[in-house]
């Protein structure tokens, strides 16, 4: 139940990696009171050794339990990384620690998926929050906003 990977075990052939690492050992460091790890991260991962790194691929999945950031509706989600990959050079100036054989994926996974955290959970992409009066207008980025006051004077220009 760990990404602790035995280099001597990658001479041959690769490896698969297949379980669950509890929230405690991936140790996320998220302050936020609106979103709560309750359930293990699910990886599913292939390793292999070239000639002068660890290349590991495969995908991640992490359980949320959030709070709508506008709502304040419960609701589950996951924190889903497909396609991952972490390159591990084992010699260089940046080459990963190795201790006893070993090189451990765990900070490698910790930090893409704080890269990937939800800063502001919402149940759904349009959530309209709690008041709708308040709320302001969405206006998606690349998107003008329509000038209603711009609009009343090409109507008066036209007559
Ligand atoms: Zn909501």
């Amino acid at each position: 139940m760990s990404l602790i990977i035995n280099l001597r075990h990658l001479e041959d052939h690769g490896l698969q990696l297949k379980g669950e690492l509890p929230v405690a050992e991936l140790d996320l460091a998220v302050n936020d009171e609106l979103i709560r790890l309750t359930r293990p991260l699910r990886y599913d991962l292939s390793v292999e050794l070239l000639h002068d790194a660890v290349l590991a691929t495969g995908s991640l999945a992490l359980p949320l339990e959030c709070e709508c950031s506008r709502c304040l509706k419960k609701f589950k989600t996951e924190l889903k990384l497909t396609g991952w990959a972490a390159h591990l050079p084992l010699e260089g100036e940046d080459k990963v620690s190795v201790e006893n054989d070993c090189v451990d994926l765990t900070p490698f996974v910790r930090e893409d998926m704080l890269l990937d955290f939800p800063q502001h959970p919402l149940c759904k992409p349009d959530c309209a929050g709690l008041k709708k009066k308040n709320s302001a207008p969405k206006v998606d980025a690349g998107q003008k906003p329509a000038l209603p006051v711009w609009a009343e004077l090409d109507k008066l220009k036209i007559k």
